[in-house]
């Protein structure tokens, strides 16, 4: 008996069970769900990973020598602040859209549709790639006026969008292992090869650091994600999300870390 409680002691003065990653650093489940951003650091006004910020220093500076100015649009999200944005469109608050980008009548809808109407578009909460600092939404600053507004959407990273130039140049990157580590994790594995001549991606605009976002994507397994919004009493949908966790994890989450 003393030594069970002994340990539990142990683990409440440790923070919780630490998880080893390679080298010196540690990882816990708070950072792993976007609760702890202890460890991230300030880069260019954005919260980063610190295994993350040579690398994206790296691929700026070979981007501004190919003519561009590589800017983030979006890095760090925490928890709370993916859980405020899933909260308001659960209640009318935001919009929610559909796969065309129409506002849904979202009191009409039953809780089931809701949940996967929101995950078209939003991370669920704790499932999201940028609560690790390791995920960065990008734009090419040169290629728009300063007063511009970064949509992050289809028609700006397609051929004759403002941001493809860009974007064709990292795919070029990526594909000859010169990007530091950086890919997309969203590729689009409904299309064959062939139907892939214009590169495009799903959210081309994401990209993801491999050596520091390897060990997150490893650790976020369904079982770990069900924990964590289990212990969200004010989150909307929450049983609907639990009892769907398996499809959602399947097809918004598990998907994406296979990349
Ligand atoms: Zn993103």
């Amino acid at each position: 008996m003393a030594y069970y409680l002994a340990v539990l002691i142990l683990i409440r003065l440790t923070g919780g069970l630490m998880l080893e990653r390679k080298g010196d650093q540690r990882m816990n489940f708070a950072q792993l769900t976007g609760q702890d951003d202890a460890a991230l650091i300030q880069f260019d006004g954005y919260f980063l990973h610190p295994d993350a910020v040579d690398d994206w220093s790296s691929l700026q500076f070979n981007a501004t020598q190919a003519g561009f100015d590589l800017a983030i649009a979006s890095a760090y999200r925490s928890f709370s602040r993916q859980l405020l944005i899933w909260n308001e469109k659960a209640t009318g608050i935001r919009p929610v859209y559909d796969g065309k980008g129409q506002p849904l009548p979202v009191d009409t809808l039953s809780p089931t549709d809701l949940v996967f109407a929101i995950l078209r578009w939003s991370a669920l909460p704790g499932g999201s790639r940028h609560h690790w600092g390791t995920d960065l939404d990008v734009y090419d600053r040169s290629a728009v006026a300063d007063d511009y507004v970064v949509q992050l959407n289809d028609e700006e990273v397609q051929p004759g969008g403002v941001f493809a130039a860009l974007h064709d140049w990292l795919d070029q990157r990526i594909e000859n292992q010169q990007s530091f580590g950086f890919y997309r994790p969203y590729i689009t594995t409904a299309l064959s090869q062939s139907e892939k001549p214009m590169g495009i991606a799903a959210e081309r605009w994401h990209l993801s650091h491999r050596p520091s976002a390897g060990l997150f994507s490893q650790e976020l397994t369904r079982d770990a994600l069900y924990r964590v919004i289990e212990s969200q009493p004010e989150m909307q949908l929450q049983s609907t999300v639990l009892a769907h966790l398996d499809e959602i994890f399947t097809r918004f989450i598990n998907a994406s870390a296979i990349g």
